[in-house]
């Protein structure tokens, strides 16, 4: 059964790398088809009703600087709001939104409605249609086929999907979602790498059941921060509190008693996971296994939404059988009496290597066939998210005949984590953490517009409201800035000032920018010291301008860095380059090359094995050819 209509992109899967692909390759000018198993979990949360956090936050705010939803959303469904690491430097600092898990969903499906050029379409894929080693389109269960001349598979865990409680199993995507099997199958006929990874969710609780009185409050934070650029507080639904309780000796008890029925821990020869699941979200079971000296985990009890008593208890996902989760979970402060409203469970799915990409997520083997979110070995929706639209994009620009674009290790946190995946794969679920980061002193929060909305802009995926928003903000940053560097500030014109604002005199003429670059000292004290009042009025133009201040010098640094890497490692590498011509290389230098095919020196630079000697090796090849090639 054919579908008479051709579309430019076929974006499979409304999970968050999916609702970001389909917008993205949509706002840039495709005519796009979105299809999913069920149009009611476009835009689910499967795990925490959280977005966000350090290293997610940053993407969020990326996404948002080139147009994606998730930040909006995040904004329209937040009911608690924090600020993490605020005592520390701004590099680190990143917003965090509990979310209604309804409302998240209403605010994602409305901007997916609302999307120009975009159709969504209920269906399994079951196939996908390849023809001369491009995609052509895809193909559902019920052999209706959809012409596409690039598709963007974002099928989350649903790929084989197997979950397990204890030595319970069941085929499933997430927990009341049939898996993808026909679609698995036909992936594994692909010349791509695949293999298994796993990931657990905690038992949800039922609020009415937990005795709040034995708990610590959480509540969010004053001012409260806002995830989208073009946001206000004002777009946030109520505010409610979090509470904290902890695990303890007899929690840990009870883990250790249920643990040979546990799918990971039990006897090792009918041990149903030997997948790697997530180091940095460990189950509780990890935990008290891994950290056996602690007598106590933290668990944050964070409300599933306004309308339903529902409470996500973070910190303790597991796959132990439901009564060990009866009894541990009753095991804890105030959790005496807790009703478990739906049970934890690990999960098994099929992910593809994400060294079988491009930098455009396009995969190696197949002509316009992207692949974005857990499919590539991620794990969180912000990360999805952040691939999904750069896959989107891409696939537009692939269909349209035009060269893809992604951001670089540079410029986005987005670039690091493709980077990463694209040179050393995801031999575990892999996480964004500021860490990751070389360049992450330039890649704050408060910049990502600054960073990204230009380009976004010229690749065609923000609307002329956020253009203007974002020029605005360029405006008055550099109006401000002139202002500061013109005004000198002499210590005798304000000895008595200093004192009170510095606690000690100024010891010699300064700027009044240069002051603004003083950690002791707020943006408000320099207006005052210099006499400059009024100034900025905008909270998001104060942070802003007022770290760039700060950071000024490591980042003039660390742009200084990255422009003698694009000089020297900038370069391109022949897609059909045989490595073994190259003279001197060792032979695991060699061998990464020939697998990876590398588009630039610099991706080269990256991978295992490759060496300053093997790079300096490989730059002294392509001049010597290059040099022949014009004699
Ligand atoms: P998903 O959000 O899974 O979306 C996939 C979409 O594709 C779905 O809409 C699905 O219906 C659709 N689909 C799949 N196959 C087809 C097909 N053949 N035809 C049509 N539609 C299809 N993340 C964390 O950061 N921390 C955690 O602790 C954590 N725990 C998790 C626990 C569980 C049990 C699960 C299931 C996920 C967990 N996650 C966790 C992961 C988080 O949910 C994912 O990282 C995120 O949802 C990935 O987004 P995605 O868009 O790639 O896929």
């Amino acid at each position: 059964m054919h579908s008479d209509e051709q579309f430019a992109v076929a974006v499979i899967g409304g999970g968050h790398a999916g609702v970001e692909a389909a917008t993205a390759a949509a706002r840039a000018g495709a005519r796009v088809m979105l299809i999913t198993h069920n149009m009611e979990t476009i835009g689910q949360m499967s795990c925490n009703p959280a977005i966000g956090g350090v290293g997610k936050g940053h993407i969020v705010k990326e996404i948002d600087a080139m147009g994606g939803i998730m930040a909006r959303a995040a904004d329209a469904a937040g009911i608690h709001f924090r600020t993490l690491n605020s005592r520390k430097g701004a590099a680190v600092q990143a917003t965090r939104a509990q979310a209604d898990r309804a409302l998240y969903k209403i605010a994602v499906r409305q901007m997916v409605d609302a999307q120009a050029n975009l159709t969504v379409f209920q269906e399994s894929v079951d196939d996908l249609l390849i023809e001369n080693g491009r995609v052509t389109g895809v193909q559902t269960k019920l052999g209706i086929q959809i012409r596409a001349r690039a598709v963007v598979l974002t099928a989350g865990t649903f790929l084989n999907g197997q979950m397990h409680i204890g030595p319970a199993q069941a085929a499933g995507g997430r927990a009341g979602d049939a898996p993808a099997t026909k679609l698995a199958a036909r992936l594994r006929e692909l010349p791509l790498r695949v293999a298994r990874l796993k990931t657990g969710t905690p038992p949800r609780l039922d609020g009415k059941t937990i005795n709040y009185e034995k708990l610590t409050v959480q509540s969010g934070d004053t001012p409260r921060p806002v995830f989208s650029y073009l946001g206000d507080a004002a777009d946030h639904p109520r505010q409610v509190n979090c509470h904290i309780t902890a695990t303890n000796r007899r929690a840990h008890e009870i883990i250790h008693k249920y643990l040979p029925q546990s799918p990971i821990y039990g006897d090792p020869a009918a041990r149903a996971i030997d997948s790697p699941g997530p180091r940095y979200c460990p189950s509780i079971e990890d935990k008290v296994v891994r950290f056996a000296d602690r007598d106590a985990h933290q668990i944050f009890l964070e409300p599933e939404g306004l309308n339903t008593t529902e409470i996500y208890p973070n910190g303790i996902s597991t796959s132990l059988p439901y009564a060990a989760q009866v009894e541990f979970v009753r095991s804890i402060a105030g959790l005496e009496n807790a009703r478990i409203t739906r049970p934890g469970y690990a999960i098994e799915y099929d992910y593809f290597d994400p060294r079988d990409l491009q930098p455009s997520l396009q995969t190696k083997c197949v002509g316009g066939l992207f692949f974005a979110g857990q499919i590539n070995g991620t794990t969180g929706y912000e990360e999805a998210a952040g691939q999904g639209l750069i896959a989107g994009l891409n696939a537009a620009r692939f269909a349209a005949e035009a060269d893809p674009w992604t951001p670089s290790r540079a410029q986005a946190y987005i670039g690091v984590m493709i980077d990463d995946l694209i040179t050393r794969g995801a031999a575990e679920p892999y996480r964004m953490f500021t860490s990751r980061a070389e360049y992450r002193l330039s890649l704050r929060e408060d910049n990502a517009d600054l960073r990204l909305t230009e380009i976004a802009d010229r690749l065609g995926l923000i609307t002329a409201a956020h253009r203007s928003n974002c020029a605005d903000k360029q405006r008055a940053l550099a109006a401000e800035r002139a202002r500061l560097r013109q005004k000198i500030v002499r210590p005798e014109a304000v000895s008595a000032a200093a004192h009170r604002i510095l606690g000690q005199p100024l010891t010699r003429a300064t700027t009044a920018y240069d002051l603004l670059r003083r950690p002791a000292i707020t943006y408000a004290q320099v207006l005052e010291l210099a006499d400059l009042q009024p100034g900025l009025t905008d909270p998001q133009y104060v942070r802003a301008l007022a770290t760039e201040a700060r950071y000024d010098g490591y980042v003039q640094h660390q742009r200084a860095e990255v422009a003698r890497r694009e000089a020297r490692y900038g370069v391109p590498l022949p897609a059909d380059l045989d490595y073994h011509s190259v003279r001197g290389l060792s032979n695991e230098a060699r061998q990464s090359l020939q697998t990876a095919c590398p588009q630039t020196v610099e991706i080269a630079a990256r991978l295992p094995g490759v060496t300053p000697a093997a790079l300096s090796l490989l730059l002294i090849h392509l001049k010597k050819t290059a040099a022949r090639r014009a004699a």
